[in-house]
């Protein structure tokens, strides 16, 4: 299938006839107008390309929430049972579109807080060091949030983060992990190493690791491997379960469209979900339903062996009813067929800036599509920030990271290839007068 994808090219073109022409052919298409989409002043659509960062507003979400408003009016308390979606129970609905999504079983799967309170929840249970084994082997550049929770976490078992944080590198000058040193490095480290603890899409590259090789050659060296699928989820196909993988976490605003904040997803592998001996930080939520209101009467934590016996609180209807409207969207297509049209999208933004010249933009997300998602991050050569001032005030949408990368994510279930041409358009009249000024 890899090499089937490899060799699939699209004869792309620079007029915007052909944009239209894609578009007309898109059978994704209809999604568009399931999102509510920013208007710039003359009321017309922004060039939303921020998808990695904030995912538009389903249409579908609106009505979901109300209805647990008007089920919260109408029956209060009695809604936990009797409501036309029973908060009772309510997580138990997200398993089969969520299991979907990461490639999981269903019993692997839970939403629930937000994607760093799960980070530290899932190294509670896998990152147990030991005076051999201390150290966490992560991919770099790393999001701030991670790196702070690692490094607490390290501190918090008495290591000290100098010998124990061990960041894995793109070589001098280049912007990408380089696979082999990726292996290389945790075949160096394992031996010492309780964890390995990366981002499934990179951030700050938008580069796609090879998960499962980096997953087999962490269980070669001994140890557990956990990912950060924040730029993944919704964005790439996965498989944790096939994988192997330990853990995962992600959040549900980027890719999955579910509201800003909103709570987030956690993967726990079968073999280690149906080991209720495992040690965990726990709560009522993770605990049988079927005693849970026993309360005092039965005091001892017998928790749920699914991921779900790591639930710490009821869960936040209002915000996970959000969750319900845009997985709802993401259950009528498939991850195969967002895929599919990601690649030609991205694919197509890639040529467009390509024909602009290699001295004004740089494209430091992997140039294989196998080996990213929707998000091209380019380096702006001349004065980045004139040129993102210039983006901002053509309402393109994306966004800035010091010093001198733009992120742009064109996402297949709303955006379209006018978007893209548009976009390029924008980036090509940039590079005018107002720059150099
Ligand atoms: C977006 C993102 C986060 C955000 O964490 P929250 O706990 O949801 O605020 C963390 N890590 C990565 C890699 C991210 O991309």
């Amino acid at each position: 299938m890899h090499a089937e994808h490899l060799s699939k090219t699209f004869d792309y073109s620079t007029d915007r006839a052909f944009a239209e022409r894609m578009d007309a052919a898109d059978v994704l298409r209809p999604f568009r107008a399931q999102f509510c989409i920013p208007q710039d002043d003359q009321g017309n659509d922004v060039i939303y390309f921020a998808g990695n960062s904030l995912g538009l507003l389903p249409k579908t979400v609106k009505p979901i929430v109300e209805r647990e408003l008007e089920d919260w009016a109408r029956l209060a308390v009695d809604a936990h049972f009797d409501g036309r979606e029973p908060w009772y129970g309510y997580h138990e609905q997200f398993r089969e579109s969520a299991a979907r999504i990461v490639g999981a079983q269903p019993n692997e799967v839970v939403l629930m807080n937000s994607l760093t309170v799960n980070l530290h929840l899932m190294m509670v249970s896998f990152y147990r060091p030991s005076s051999d084994r201390f150290k966490i082997i992560t991919d770099w550049p790393s999001f701030p949030s991670d790196i702070y929770a690692v490094d607490s976490q390290i501190r918090h078992h008495g290591f000290d983060p100098e010998q124990a944080f061990i960041k894995v590198r793109p070589r001098d000058g280049e912007h990408l992990i380089d696979m082999d040193d990726f292996v290389s490095q945790i075949e160096l480290h394992g031996p010492q190493a309780a964890l390995v603890m990366i981002s499934g899409v990179n951030y700050f590259t938008g580069q796609f690791y090879d998960l499962k090789r980096i997953t087999d050659a962490a269980h070669r060296a001994g140890c557990l491997i956990g990912i950060d699928l924040a730029h993944a989820a919704g964005n790439v196909p996965l498989a944790l379960h096939d994988w192997d993988v330990d853990f995962a976490v992600w959040c549900n605003y980027k890719y999955l469209n579910s509201g800003p904040g909103t709570v987030g997803g956690t993967f726990v592998h079968e073999r280690h979900a149906k080991n209720v001996e495992l040690n965990r930080f726990a709560g009522w939520w993770g605990n049988d339903p079927k005693n849970r209101f026993m309360m005092h009467l039965q005091p001892e934590f017998l928790p749920v062996p699914t991921a779900d016996g790591w639930q710490l609180s009821n869960p936040p209807i209002l915000a996970m009813a959000a969750i319900r409207g845009s997985y709802d969207l993401f259950d009528q297509t498939s991850i195969e067929a967002l895929r599919e049209k990601s690649q030609r999208l991205t694919g197509y933004l890639e040529f467009l800036i390509d024909q602009q010249g290699k001295d004004r933009f740089e494209v430091i997300t992997p140039r294989d599509a196998e080996r990213r998602g929707c998000q091209l991050s380019i380096l702006a050569k001349r004065d980045p920030k004139a040129l993102f001032a210039s983006l901002h005030k053509a309402h393109a949408v994306g966004d800035f990271r010091e010093p001198n990368v733009i992120r742009v994510a064109p996402v297949p279930m709303y955006n379209s290839f006018v978007d893209v041409w548009r976009f390029a358009q924008v980036l090509a009249n940039a590079g005018g007068g107002d720059l150099h000024g």
